[in-house]
C-alpha cells in the first residue's frame, strides 16, 4: 500500500521526496533561580532519496549464533518456509523487528508498518557475506548454535553449507582464552596487512555480488576494552601510525572499523567493547562515513530502559537494580572471562543514567540507584538465556516496592531482528539529507557520522560529542518514527488527540455550544 501525503509542503520527484518541514524544539537554560525557555522553529527542507540500493551485509562473526541465525532467518523468510513444532506448524516471520513487525499511527485508526513509511531495503533482497575466525560453514554453524528447530535447519542446510566465512583477524589478547580452539580461519600478517586483506574482501564481495553498498556489522565475540593511549589511538593520524607500527593495543574490531571506513562502508558495533576509539571517531567524521553502536539492546537492558523510565516518570524512586543472567552459548563462555565480562558490565551499567538525571525531586545531583550486573556461564541452558532482575523502589512515605522479573528467551532470536533493523535503518539514514529553507546556495547535508538515531537498538548508544544520550526506549523509538514521518512531511504524533477532545475540532457545531450541554455537575464536581 502506497502512502500519499496531501500537502503543498511535500513534493514527490522521480528520485526523491522533498518536504518543507517546521522542526520545533525547545531550548532551556538555568540562570540562577530562573529557567529561561525558548521555543525554536527551524524551517528545513528534508530530501529523501527513494532509490533503494542493492545492499550487501558483511558480518564479523558470521559463524556465531547471531550470524548463523540471522542468515537462516533471511533465507527462511525469503522462501516463506514453515516447519513442524510440537505446538503446530510455525511459519517464518520477523517478530521483534520494528521495521518489519511494528506499526505506526498515521492518523485516526490508520496504522502502517514502520518500515513502509519510506522506501527501505526489503530483507529478502539483502546479500550476506562475512568473516569468522572459525572455518565452519553456515550450515555447521547453525547446527552448532542450537537455536533453530531441526525441521527448519533441515530445509536450510544445503544452501547454508555453500556459505563459508572468510578468514578473520584473531588476537588472543582481546577475546577470552577459552575461544582459542575456535581460531582456525585467521588472516596472517601485520595489522596493516590484515586491514589490506579486509579491504580486498570488501571489494571482492562487492564485485562478486554486484551490490551497490555494503554495511559491516560486528557480531563477533566481545573483546576486552582497549586502552585509549595518547599518541596511539587518540587521533586519526596517530591511529594510522600505530597500525603501521603494528601497535599491540589496536584491537581486531578497531581494525575492522578502520577498514570499513576507508572503504566508505557504514560500520555497526553489536558488542560492548570500545571499538570506536577517538581516532576512529575522527576518521569517520573526516571520511563522512556512518558508525553506530554499541552492543545490541535485546533483552534485559531493553526491559530495564522501559521499566526504570516508567518508575521514574511515575514519580517512584528506584533505589536498587540487581540483574542476574545465566546463559550457556559461546557468548556466555567468552563472557565468563573477567576482562570480557567487564566490557559487558560497563555497557549494561549506564542504561538508567539519563532517566535518573532527569528527576531532581527523586535524586540529589550525583545520586544513583545501586546497580549490579552478574553474568554466569551455564552450558546446559545453551542459547536460552535466563535473566532475573530485582527492582526495589521507594514509594510514598517510605514504602518499599519490589518488582521481580524472570525472563527466559533464546538470545539469538532476540538479537537477529535487531541486526536487521540496524542494517535497514542505517541504510535509510544514508538517503536522508536536509538544509535550511532559503539556503539555496548551500548543499544538502546528511546526519552526523555518529548515527545516534539507532540508539533504540543499542545498549550503550554512541552519540555525537556534546549531545545527550537517550536510553529510555520509547523516546528512542519516537525519534526513529518522527524522523521518518518528517521525511514525508508529517508532524510527530503528539498524542494530544485534541481532535477527539475539543468540540470544534471534533467537527461539532460550535454555535450551539455542545460542550456546555455535556458537562454534568454532580456534587460540585465535573
Ligand atoms: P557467538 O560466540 O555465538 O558468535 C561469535 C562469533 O564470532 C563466533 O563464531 C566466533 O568464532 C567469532 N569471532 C570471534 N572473534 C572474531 C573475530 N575477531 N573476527 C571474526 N569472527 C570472530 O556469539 P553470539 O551469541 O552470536 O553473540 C555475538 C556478539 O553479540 C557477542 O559479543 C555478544 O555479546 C553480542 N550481543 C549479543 C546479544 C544477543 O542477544 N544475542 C545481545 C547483545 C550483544
Amino acid at each position: 500500500m502506497d502512502i500519499v501525503v496531501n500537502s503543498p509542503n511535500v513534493k514527490y520527484a522521480e528520485n526523491h521526496i522533498e518536504t518543507n518541514y517546521e522542526y520545533l524544539y525547545t531550548k532551556a537554560e538555568k540562570l540562577g533561580t530562573k529557567i529561561e525557555v525558548t521555543p525554536v522553529t527551524e524551517h528545513l527542507v528534508i530530501r529523501t532519496h527513494t532509490k533503494v540500493p542493492r545492499l550487501g551485509v558483511m558480518l564479523v562473526g558470521w559463524g556465531g549464533n547471531n550470524g548463523s541465525t540471522f542468515t537462516a532467518a533471511i533465507l527462511a523468510n525469503k522462501e516463506g518456509l514453515s516447519w513442524p513444532t510440537r505446538r503446530g506448524v510455525q511459519k517464518a516471520n520477523w517478530y521483534g523487528s520494528i521495521t518489519q513487525a511494528s506499526t505506526v499511527r498515521l492518523g485516526g485508526d490508520v496504522f502502517v508498518p514502520l518500515g513502509k513509511l519510506l522506501p527501505t531495503v526489503h530483507p529478502d533482497d539483502l546479500v550476506i557475506d562475512g568473516w569468522d575466525i572459525n572455518s565452519a560453514n553456515l550450515a555447521e554453524a547453525m547446527e552448532r548454535a542450537q537455536v533453530l528447530e531441526p525441521g527448519l535447519q533441515q530445509q536450510l542446510r544445503a544452501k547454508m553449507a555453500l556459505m563459508k566465512p572468510r578468514p578473520s583477524i584473531y588476537d588472543e589478547d582481546f577475546i577470552a582464552a577459552n575461544q582459542a580452539s575456535r581460531a582456525n580461519n585467521v588472516i596472517k600478517g601485520t595489522k596493516l596487512e590484515q586491514i589490506q586483506q579486509l579491504c580486498k574482501d570488501i571489494e571482492n564481495f562487492k564485485k562478486k555480488s554486484n551490490v551497490d553498498d555494503v554495511i559491516i556489522l560486528w557480531t563477533a565475540n566481545t573483546e576486552r576494552f582497549c586502552d585509549v593511549l595518547e599518541g596511539v589511538n587518540d587521533t586519526y593520524a596517530n591511529l594510522k601510525l600505530a597500525i603501521s607500527s603494528n601497535h599491540p593495543e589496536i584491537s581486531p574490531s578497531t581494525l575492522f572499523a578502520y577498514a570499513a571506513i576507508s572503504m566508505k562502508c557504514t560500520y555497526l558495533n553489536g558488542s560492548p567493547q570500545n571499538t570506536f576509539v577517538p581516532g576512529i571517531l575522527e576518521m569517520a567524521d573526516k571520511c563522512n562515513v556512518f558508525i553506530a553502536g554499541d552492543d545490541f539492546k535485546s533483552g534485559q537492558t531493553k526491559i530495564k530502559s522501559v521499566l526504570v523510565d516508567f518508575l521514574v516518570s511515575a514519580g517512584i524512586k528506584p533505589t536498587s537494580i540487581v540483574s542476574y543472567n545465566h546463559l550457556g552459548n559461546n557468548d556466555g563462555k567468552n563472557l565468563s572471562a573477567p576482562k570480557q565480562f567487564r566490557s559487558k558490565e560497563i555497557s549494561k551499567s549506564n542504561v538508567v543514567d539519563d532517566v535518573v538525571h532527569s528527576n531532581e525531586i527523586l535524586y540529589k545531583p550525583g545520586e544513583k540507584p545501586d546497580h549490579v550486573v552478574v553474568i554466569k556461564y551455564v552450558p546446559y541452558v545453551g542459547d536460552s538465556k535466563r535473566a532475573l532482575d530485582e527492582y526495589t523502589s521507594e514509594i510514598m512515605m517510605g514504602g518499599v516496592n519490589t518488582i521481580v522479573v524472570h525472563n527466559t528467551c533464546e538470545d539469538s532470536l532476540l538479537a537477529t531482528p535487531i541486526i536487521l533493523d540496524l542494517i535497514i535503518l542505517a541504510e535509510l539514514c544514508s538517503r536522508i539529507q536536509m538544509k535550511r529553507q532559503g539556503d539555496s546556495d548551500r548543499e544538502f547535508v546528511g546526519f552526523h557520522s555518529v548515527l545516534s538515531l539507532l540508539s533504540y537498538l543499542c545498549k550503550a548508544p554512541l552519540v555525537p560529542p556534546g549531545t545527550p544520550v537517550v536510553n529510555a526506549l520509547f523516546r528512542q523509538r519516537a525519534c526513529i518514527e518522527n524522523v521518518m514521518k518528517a521525511c514525508i512531511g508529517l508532524p510527530p504524533d503528539s498524542n494530544m488527540l485534541l481532535e477527539g477532545k475539543v468540540p470544534f475540532l471534533m467537527g461539532e457545531d460550535v454555535d450551539c455550544e455542545p460542550h456546555k450541554k455535556k458537562i454534568k455537575i454532580q456534587n460540585g464536581r465535573h
